[in-house]
């Protein structure tokens, strides 16, 4: 088909799993063109990820699906705790609170495939987004005038080409955007079979509603109380065992038999996955771009591959708007990697480490860990690691996010500023003029807001859409900088830290 009668997008999504759903979501809101293109025809039925944190709550409410999310989950109130064989705690997860600096609990449960089908619903919202299931992408070429994509209606297996500026490959471990980027991955040095096993109570069988990693050198497992009657095992295969045999019920009932039987509850699916630890070294070449599980995986020890993905689409979505929106120049694509690498990075090796505790299995290794860790027990939280250097100043707290306080007309933060950049400052700190992009928000006197810039030592804070901080001021004259460089930095990105 000749050029010019192709269809053309803002942006080509590959994958509709969570991160692809979700970047389509952030930039439908945006009012861009937007195709998702998904090999499968539905939702993968099976549960992968159970838990993810306040931030990624945070991210679902801006996309406008904080309520129908919320309907789908429960918060996690109990928290997470690694414990040995003869049951004596050695860490423990911290950060249960309910209502956590995002304005909502810190963890939250759920159901993978009730958790997607929302974020698919959300995308009916917007003229501009189409969603082509059964359509896999098998090649990709990139020129000046675009990317183009080639596809295949797997129903009626024609062949097609779509075009769009940019391309997010948000298509998974497998990904071939990753391929075509070239990039090579690195691995942090996880690699372990577990065993996968999901179970739906049948009646009311006493078990921990914390989440319990159990450190036995016997057989190490997890153990966590998801949503509802359903119940999740993961245990890790020992030397010698053959992953397919082992996912046969009348194998994996044994495994569990300790907390379940048949009798108990129904086998929702036992399959083996291997935990890996990467990441992918370059996340863009010109129009192609990776997301989500095609950029990284971890363990999870931590629950959080997935949340990684949601974090990945939320800095890469008001970043794709304002280059294609809002002129910013290319480079300010380049700030995703810089940015999103070390952050990531940083939970996927606590999870390697944590990973290195659970997965022990030497006794005498065991014995010492415990001699360690039993007589008191570490709790340690979720990192809250900054961004790599990007489109941030030199300012204190540039790179971390920003909390999301409730103001004193009762409004939360993220309400008031919604997918905007925010200029947030302390009452009486003289005049700041808003610049084209931003909303500014006064703190009221001894406010949530007041003392969230109080508790960093600030004056005013200018947020970015993604609500990770551009930069701190003093006074207005500062605040008023911090703006013009946001704009300055906008308009000619070159990665490096701005002055401000
Ligand atoms: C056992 C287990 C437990 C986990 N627990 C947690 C947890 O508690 N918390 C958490 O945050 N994370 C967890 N994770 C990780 C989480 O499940 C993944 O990080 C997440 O599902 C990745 O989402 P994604 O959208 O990036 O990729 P995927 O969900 O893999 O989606 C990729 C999509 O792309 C499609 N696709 C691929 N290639 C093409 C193509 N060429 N054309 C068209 N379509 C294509 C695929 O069909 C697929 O639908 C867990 C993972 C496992 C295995």
């Amino acid at each position: 088909m000749p050029e010019s009668q192709r269809p053309h997008f803002d942006v080509a999504i590959i994958g509709c799993g969570p991160t692809g759903a979700g970047l389509a979501n952030l930039l439908g809101q945006a009012g861009l063109s937007v195709v998702v293109l998904e090999r499968e025809a539905a939702i993968y039925p099976l549960p992968r990820a159970i838990h993810f944190d306040g931030e990624v709550m945070r991210v679902f409410h801006g996309m406008g699906l904080g309520a129908e999310v919320e309907a789908v989950t429960r918060p996690g109130l109990k928290g997470m705790r690694f414990i040995n064989a003869a049951g004596q705690t050695l860490l423990m997860r911290g950060g249960t609170a309910a209502h956590g600096p995002h304005g909502c609990a810190n963890n939250h449960y759920f159901h993978q495939p009730e958790l997607e089908a929302v974020l698919r619903r959300g995308l009916a919202r917007f003229d501009k987004v189409r969603v082509l299931l059964r359509h896999e992408v098998f090649a990709i070429a990139q020129d000046a005038n675009g990317a183009h994509l080639s596809v295949e209606d797997t129903a009626s297996g024609r062949l097609f080409e779509i075009d769009a500026a940019y391309v997010v490959g948000c298509d998974g471990a497998r990904s071939l955007v990753r391929r075509l980027i070239g990039a090579p991955m690195k691995d942090l040095g996880l690699v372990q079979p577990w065993l996968v096993f999901d179970a739906i109570l049948k009646r009311e069988v006493e078990l921990s509603d914390h989440t319990l990693q159990i450190c036995d050198p016997a057989r190490p497992m997890t153990y966590c109380n998801v949503l509802g009657r359903r119940r999740r095992w993961e245990i890790m295969l020992l030397p010698g065992e053959d992953p397919f045999s082992i996912t046969r019920p009348e194998n994996v009932w044994p495994l569990v038999k300790k907390w379940i039987t048949p009798d108990d509850a129904d086998l929702e699916r036992a399959v083996v996955y291997t935990f890996r630890s990467v990441i992918a070294d370059g996340w863009r070449r010109g129009r192609l771009l990776v997301a989500g599980d095609s950029a990284h995986q971890t363990p999870p020890f931590l629950g959080q591959g997935m949340c990684a993905g949601i974090r990945d689409i939320d800095n890469l979505a008001w970043k794709l708007v304002q280059v294609l929106r809002h002129s910013a120049p290319e480079a300010l694509l380049d700030t995703y990697e810089t940015e999103r690498s070390p952050h990531v990075h940083a939970f996927i090796q606590l999870a390697v480490r944590l990973g290195d505790i659970i997965q022990t299995r030497d006794p005498a290794v065991a014995a010492e860990r415990d001699r360690k860790f039993a007589d008191s027990p570490e709790v340690f939280s979720f990192p809250q690691p900054t961004l790599g250097p990007g489109m941030l100043t030199a300012t204190p707290h540039a790179g971390s996010i920003f909390p999301q306080p409730r103001l004193a007309d009762g409004r939360w933060l993220d309400e008031v500023l919604g997918k905007h950049f925010g200029l947030l400052v302390k009452a009486g700190v003289g005049t700041v003029a808003a610049g084209p992009q931003e909303r500014v928000v006064v703190a009221a006197p001894g406010d949530a807001l007041d003392a969230a810039l109080d508790a960093l030592g600030v004056s005013a804070a200018l947020l970015r859409p993604d609500r990770y901080i551009f930069g701190t001021a003093q006074d207005a004259a500062g605040a008023n900088a911090l703006q013009r460089v946001l704009h300055t930095g906008l308009a000619a990105t070159q990665g490096e830290a701005l002055a401000a």
